[in-house]
């Protein structure tokens, strides 16, 4: 509980207006992007990857909504995440912990009823020294590196496995995975190459389901297929097919709040290091949207309103951001007004695309300070 002075009270009547900006995240359409990737995978099931508070949309929501359209298997990174996850969802479907479990988790994990993911022979070995205090077998996946260098067992601690008729004992393989590097390149090279060598290690192992594609893998066909998919960014509508058109709905709307609109003279500096000067009588409104709340100093470029592009000037500040509102008439804009920051004309992809980033890193970096509307439920 937060502590309020003496003689005041925590009346919130209306925090949309207390938020200096407002995040709508429509679960209609992540529950129809999730359509989509099914009619695309045909037999093949298809889990929802919700690590980092499902990419910051709220891990939560997202989830819930996925399971009204059936999915019953979920990806986290961290087993915080995971027994987060459960509080919110309850006992029926499977979490998988991606990064595998740190050591000391284990006891956390199995009380959550969490999937771990091995990673390494050391993560193997914990899994069944748990399995054993547990006094069951316990739920895992055992993910290979294919060829990415990043997680999974290698290829000669594959072999150990297989060569070793203990090394399973107590573990209760509901998966063998591996991840792609090179998924949103169709034409790398590198995607048949880890195909084939995800091919060749799982078949030493035990028969268990199988998944490699990521969103974009999805769009690589049916080879990539397997029995599993793990799709993330494409849910939350960004193009799992860069420079094709996004197959995705659009699934945020970023809106800022103008704080402030003054007119200045020709040659008044604008902003922190006076980087812009007017060049003339100029309209300006400043927005509640900064740094502090993710949005990149070098990000993009300009707001709309009333489908009017608004500029930027001069530097984005800790909480602010200055606009050129010279195209509105005067007074259409006023404080407490809502500009457009993201939305389906200027996209997360175009955003990164401003800044030479990609759209994971917009959406993960945003949100954490905003007002969050979940429509669509
Ligand atoms: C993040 C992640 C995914 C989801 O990837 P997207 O590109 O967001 O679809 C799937 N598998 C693993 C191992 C991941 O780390």
């Amino acid at each position: 509980m937060n502590q309020v002075p003496r003689g005041y009270r925590a009346v919130v009547t209306d925090p949309a207006a207390d938020a200096g900006s407002v995040l709508t995240i429509d679960l209609g359409a992540i529950r129809e992007n999730y359509r989509r990737l099914k009619a695309r995978l045909g037999g093949t099931r298809c889990a929802g990857v919700v690590k980092a508070d499902g990419y910051g949309l709220g891990a939560d929501r997202v989830a819930r909504a996925l399971m009204q359209e059936g999915c019953d298997t979920f990806f986290v990174a961290h087993v915080g995440e995971g027994i987060a996850l459960r509080a919110a969802i309850g006992t029926g479907p499977a979490i998988y912990v991606l990064n595998g479990l740190p050591p000391g988790s284990e006891a956390d994990a199995v009380a959550a009823g969490l999937t771990a993911v091995l990673n390494s022979a050391e993560q193997l070995a914990a899994w069944r020294e748990a399995a054993k205090a547990a006094g069951h077998s316990l739920p895992a996946a055992i993910q290979v590196d294919s060829g990415m260098s990043r997680l999974g067992m290698s290829p000669r601690e594959v072999e150990a496995v297989a060569a070793d008729p203990e090394a399973l004992e107590g573990i209760d393989l509901r998966l063998v995975m591996s991840h792609l590097a090179c998924a949103d390149e169709p034409g790398h090279p590198a995607n048949e190459a880890q195909r084939i060598e995800f091919d060749r290690l799982r078949a030493m192992l035990p028969a268990a389901p199988a998944s490699l594609a990521n969103s974009s893998g999805i769009f690589l066909g049916e080879s990539y297929h397997h029995q599993l998919a793990r799709p993330g960014a494409a849910l939350y509508g960004i193009n799992p097919t860069p420079r094709q058109e996004n197959p995705m709905l659009p699934v945020i709307r970023l809106q800022s709040r103008v704080i402030q609109t003054r007119t200045v003279e020709k040659g008044a500096g604008i902003g922190y290091g006076h980087t812009a000067t007017a060049e003339g009588v100029q309209r300006l409104a400043t927005i509640s949207l900064g740094y502090a709340d993710g949005w990149h100093r070098c990000a993009a470029s300009a707001a709309r309103f009333d489908g009017i592009e608004l500029p930027f000037v001069g530097r984005v500040s800790m909480d602010s951001i200055i606009l050129d509102i010279s195209a509105l008439p005067e007074g259409r804009l006023r404080p407490g007004d809502l500009v457009d920051l993201i939305d389906a004309d200027q996209t997360i992809d175009d955003v990164a695309g401003s800044y030479g980033t990609i759209a994971y890193e917009v959406l993960t970096s945003l949100g954490h300070r905003f007002h969050r509307i979940h429509v669509g439920a």
